[in-house]
């Protein structure tokens, strides 16, 4: 078994437009032995839908059948040599507050481990106005564009009769009801507090006081430990330290990941791997790692 501290379970592959080209598993093999890792995950992103009901919407893009089984053919071939092992893994979304995920059942059964992130705010069920556009990724359109800047203001119109707490709840409530649904979710990625999808939102969460913040994240606490689910930090500032330190105190486990996308690259660099390690060193928060027989 894998020593914590010496894993990475969210490293891209080669077949993703978003990685860059060399990230082939020869290449992820070598790097991930000059860090002394001894167990990976190489995901496929993998996005069933998207919000705008099309092929591709701000950074994403609706999964090809069959670059997803190149992947699957790629991965089941390369047999990596003693002392490292590599697993097969989706990244996907969470797509609404019931728990939903952006990958059907059938395609789970398919792979190891699935990597849960929140891209977009996902659907809930008092959001009825539908907001088909992502703040801080589109950030320069908010300011320039009319209809988005008029899509922003009913945005923050619902986003001020629901409450702040509202947003946080159902966050919650959709992460835990997709680990209890989802075996094969692992791990949530690019956690940093929590929050961050609520910033990227603009939601003013911060409204609430940290100790209600912290006492709303609870409950997604509690079912990462129940459901043996990892918090995963990158390389990069994480907000409110203090949910990470609740979080840690409840049992929650985290893992280091750069998001890897190239070896060199000028963002996502799997070799930052290491700086993760460190900031989780330096939080003085525990690590785990994936317990493949659950
Ligand atoms: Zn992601
Ligand atoms: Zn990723």
């Amino acid at each position: 078994m894998a020593r914590p501290g010496k894993v990475d379970y969210h490293v891209h592959y080669y077949l993703d437009s978003c990685a860059s080209p060399d990230m082939t598993l020869p290449v992820i093999d070598r790097e991930a032995r000059k860090m002394g890792l001894e167990e990976i995950a190489v995901l496929k992103h993998y996005s069933a839908a998207l919000p705008n009901g099309e092929q591709d919407w701000v950074s994403w893009h609706v999964i090809k059948e069959d670059q997803f089984q190149r992947y699957l053919q790629e991965m089941k071939a390369y047999q990596p040599a003693e002392g490292l092992k590599i697993f097969s893994g989706v990244e996907t979304e969470l797509v609404n507050d019931g728990g939903d995920i952006n990958i059907p059942l059938e395609k789970q059964e398919l792979i190891d481990s699935i990597a849960l992130s929140v891209h977009y705010i996902p659907e809930m069920e008092g959001v009825k106005e539908k907001f088909l556009y992502h703040p801080r990724a589109q950030a320069p359109l908010m300011e320039t564009d009319e209809t988005a800047k008029k899509a922003m203001k009913t945005w923050m119109e619902q986003v001020r009769d629901l409450g702040s707490a509202y947003f946080i709840e159902h966050l919650v409530r959709g992460y835990v009801k997709a680990f209890e649904k989802y075996p094969k979710i692992h791990q949530a990625s690019h956690m940093y507090d929590g929050l961050f999808p609520l910033r990227d939102y603009r939601i003013p969460y911060e409204e609430l006081g940290e100790k209600k913040i912290i006492e709303l994240m609870e409950p997604l606490m509690e079912a990462m430990v129940r459901y043996d689910v990892l918090w995963e930090l990158l390389p990069e500032p994480i907000g409110n330290e203090n949910i990470l330190h609740r979080a840690n105190e409840m049992g929650v486990r985290f893992i280091a990941s750069a998001d890897g996308h190239s070896i060199n690259g000028t963002w996502g660099r799997f070799p930052d791997h290491v700086q993760a390690e460190e900031l989780i060193d330096s939080l003085g928060l525990c690590k785990g790692i994936i317990h493949w027989e659950k």
